[in-house]
């Protein structure tokens, strides 16, 4: 199989894909065509681990990858004790028409986890196919979670490294420590005084410095992002669709064939991309219903056909959604234009110069047979988990709970009855703060620190702690590396230079 750039300038083999990221027209990488993955293989799903059900999707995109080689990264990539549960991503019961797909067992207690776990051995072997010596140096600017998450994964990755750039004093408390214990010979960390946009800024221009990539060159080195338009990540994510399908199955909650309808919580359209992509490979996915925050420009963009950006951007209590261009809306983009590369190049030509664009009122009718979208605000947020925690005893971070929001718009509006998995995409210990609050209120749990909120949720949960929470409080930090905003590509070869 080969894979197309949404823009038309490319033919290339998945590692070529995965090795580069983004294609050189600006355009994302897309599979030429969807494997079908028919009904008696998922059922035969039902009785094989994750695992195994991971390498036969990623076998049917990466076809100039061995079975062995995916194997070997899969089993490196999923093996306990990174992931705290042997199914990898559980899909618990919530009530008869509801289940939670919980994707947050791995080291950051977040979704990314799963694909990033294995986003560097697919990145290793590709290197290893198109002849690239070079090592892979990574270099992320983040906001907290997306740190934290590939540091884990390229960690002690033989061929790679990573470096990881965040706002001093920019990140939670527990999100500085996640990052600055990392350990691994070859992960990098390092604060920048500034804020999230003069760090992002200073990583991009590093990506286009023509001299940078020369001096990383004569170090033996080449920079490459891990960010989530790669299609490295996206495909390790259609695997929990089918995963949850086959689990449903097994115990008897569907049969075999009937359509259910997946609720994700969406900030650049990765996640439920990989939703859209199942379902074009045969899973029988209903609906996709789309559930965003406050910043809810995919609401208007699956509501009017309008995707507009020009407007204000809130900081919410669910940050990793909080996002006003959803990179990966590219693909869904070029599939809803036929496979239209003219088309897809237009509506980015004009979403750069105007801040919008338009896929007309044909496009989005076909759209809205899949995609169902809505949103939920802080309060609405704050409101939904108390709620679920109260009727189900269930207790869900505030990501997860703008989706069960938007899950229960969706069915007062449309009383349709069709069993619904709601996508957990972060661990309520991750944000333990806000969570005891919705659950005791602001005043009970003032006065609190995290782990003593933690303890708290514990208790009201029955759900033990995670150890990657729990050792924070004793792990030594080990990176203590801090740099000015304007010297960012000095503290970076410093750095390398010292591995
Ligand atoms: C990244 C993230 C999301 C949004 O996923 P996208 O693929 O960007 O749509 C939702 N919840 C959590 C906890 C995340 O970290």
């Amino acid at each position: 199989m080969s894979f197309y750039s949404t823009r038309g300038g490319a033919c290339v083999t998945a590692s070529q894909a995965i090795l580069w990221g983004l294609a050189h027209d600006g355009g994302l990488y897309v599979p030429s065509m969807f494997p079908q993955i028919p009904l008696d293989r998922i059922a035969e799903f039902g009785s094989s681990s994750y695992q195994h059900r991971a390498v036969r999707i990623l076998h049917a995109f990466l076809e100039d990858y061995s079975i062995g080689e995916i194997e070997e990264a899969v089993n490196l990539a999923y093996a306990s004790p990174a992931f705290d549960d042997p199914a990898i991503t559980p899909v618990k019961y919530l009530d008869r028409q509801t289940y939670v797909l919980e994707l947050f067992h791995g080291p950051t207690l977040a979704f990314k986890d799963i694909a990033l776990k294995l986003l560097p051995h697919l990145i290793a072997l590709a290197a290893e196919k198109n002849d690239e010596k070079r090592e892979i140096s990574i270099l992320v600017a983040t906001s907290g979670d997306t740190g934290k998450a590939a540091l884990e994964g390229f960690k002690d990755v033989p061929g790679t490294s990573c470096t990881v750039f965040y706002p001093y004093g920019g990140v939670s408390s527990i999100q500085e420590l996640q990052m600055t214990t990392t350990g691994g010979s070859n992960t990098h960390v390092l604060g920048v005084r500034g804020n999230f946009d003069d760090t992002q800024n200073g990583v991009k221009r590093l990506f286009t410095d023509k001299a940078f990539h020369e001096k990383m060159n004569a170090m033996g080195k080449l920079p490459s992002s891990a960010n989530s338009i790669n299609f490295g990540r996206l495909v390790p994510q259609v695997v929990y669709y089918f995963s949850a399908y086959a689990d449903l199955v097994n115990s008897g909650a569907i049969r075999m064939g009937q359509s259910i309808h997946f609720v994700v919580p969406t900030g650049n359209f990765g996640d439920i991309l990989a939703g859209y992509y199942a379902k074009q490979m045969g899973l029988p996915i209903g609906r996709l219903i789309c559930a965003s925050n406050r910043n809810n420009v995919l609401t208007d963009f699956f509501t009017d056909s309008t995707y507009y950006t020009h407007r204000t951007f809130f900081q919410t209590l669910s940050p990793s959604m909080d996002i006003l261009i959803s990179s990966n809306l590219e693909r869904l983009l070029y599939e809803s234009a036929n496979r239209d590369p003219n088309l897809v190049k237009t509506w980015m030509t004009q979403l750069a110069e105007s801040g919008s664009f338009s896929v007309g009122v044909q496009r989005l009718k076909a759209l809205q047979t899949t995609f169902w979208a809505g949103y939920a605000d802080d309060n609405m947020t704050m409101e939904e988990i108390h709620t679920v925690y109260e009727r189900k005893g269930y207790v869900m971070d505030p990501h997860t709970a703008v989706g069960s929001r938007v899950l229960a718009q969706y069915r007062d509006r449309t009383n349709d009855p069709t069993t619904c998995v709601l996508l957990a995409t972060a661990s309520p210990y991750k944000f333990s703060d806000d969570v005891l609050r919705a659950l005791w209120g602001c005043e009970r749990a003032a006065g609190l620190d995290t782990f003593a909120c933690a303890r708290e949720l514990e208790r009201l949960s029955g759900v033990p702690i995670p150890k990657s929470i729990s050792e924070l409080k004793t792990l030594p930090v080990r990176h203590h590396s801090v740099c000015e905003k304007d010297e960012m590509e000095a503290a970076l070869l410093r750095e390398l230079g010292g591995e």
